[in-house]
């Protein structure tokens, strides 16, 4: 399966401030030399050089997932802000004719996590099918909702293409051709449910919002089928440690209780995600940085996990 990454911030869209971009030129030039920027080919390359959070950045879309299966079928995870770039995308293709097909699965309806579908082109287009699943039965009056017209102009019924809604069961199994889906309760506030996507002996798992806190790390067990030998796992890394424990109970983890859970788990690849909205790009370098020191330090444990932190625009072929 191809898994593209098109929102990676948690809570709130969180655009980089104007200034930032001064910033970043200023610090990329006093790394430069003079034959870093003597031609073409010398300055891709000093660009190639420069830190992540000075060439580039995380991202400030909310969570949306793009997933490809082997059948080529797609499933969408959740849909927020970034799930417009992802219709644009998907415009240039059969959604574009009102011939395209998704499922859409619905870890919760946060805002963060649905604020995208109102700018959802593909949604606008008569023809185009989605079929919604989530374990809420009334998703689609949450749907409805946000789009009343006291909050946006265009009613949810009023988008032309067909949607349709399914509830799952709690554990329920789903499949969409060869790939199945299963999904599971996480501990976060109002509920939400993290799903484990299998297809063609590869395995992700999306942990969607959680909070593994030291109370359900005691039962961490309920989660062996749900995480287990995944080749990937999505993990809602919200906080930084220390800001976990003052923010306990607002429904997110830290990077080193994933590392925890994912290295548990036999997990190959464990992504950070979901970042702090308060987070800008040196912040989660240095996220990223403290993860792979606490990985190193519990090396035994963890049998050659990968850590990295998703970026807007990150592929993964599994
Ligand atoms: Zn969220
Ligand atoms: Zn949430």
């Amino acid at each position: 399966m191809k898994i593209k990454l098109w929102g990676v911030r948690g809570s709130l869209p969180t655009p980089m401030p104007g200034d930032c971009f001064a910033d970043k030129i200023r610090k990329a030039l006093t790394l430069a030399r003079p034959g870093d920027i003597s031609s073409e080919e010398s300055i891709d390359a000093f660009i190639r050089s420069l830190p992540f959070s000075i060439r580039a950045t995380y991202g400030g879309n909310t969570t949306a997932i793009q997933v490809v299966t082997g059948s080529g079928d797609l499933i969408i995870i959740d849909c927020g802000s970034g799930l417009r770039m992802l219709g644009h995308e998907l415009v240039k293709g059969d959604f574009g004719k009102g011939k395209g097909i998704a499922t859409v699965l619905i870890s919760h309806t946060h805002w963060d996590h649905i604020q995208g579908i109102p700018f959802f082109a593909p949604l606008y287009i008569k023809g185009n099918r989605f079929n919604f699943y989530s374990a809420f039965p009334d998703l689609k009056k949450r749907l409805e909702y946000q789009q009343a017209y006291s909050h946006f102009p265009v009613s949810f019924d009023y988008l032309p293409a067909i949607k349709e809604f399914f509830t799952l069961e709690s554990d329920e199994e789903l499949h969409v051709n060869d790939t199945k889906i299963v999904n599971k309760l996480m501990p976060h506030p109002g509920a939400a449910y993290g799903f484990r996507i299998e297809d063609m002996g590869r395995v992700l798992v999306y942990t969607g919002d959680c909070e593994f806190n030291i109370d359900e790390i005691d039962h961490i067990e309920n989660y062996r089928n749900f995480f287990s030998n995944a080749d990937v796992v999505i993990f809602d890394t919200q906080y930084t440690f220390e800001e976990s424990i003052d923010k306990l109970e607002f429904g997110h983890s830290s990077a080193s209780i994933a590392i925890d859970i994912a290295g548990m788990f036999d997990a190959k690849r464990l992504i950070l995600f979901h970042h702090e909205p308060n987070y800008n790009d040196e912040k989660l370098e240095s996220v990223l940085f403290n993860a792979k020191t606490y990985l190193s330090m519990n090396a035994g444990r963890v049998k050659g996990m990968q850590v990295d932190i998703a970026y807007e625009g990150m592929e993964i072929q599994l």
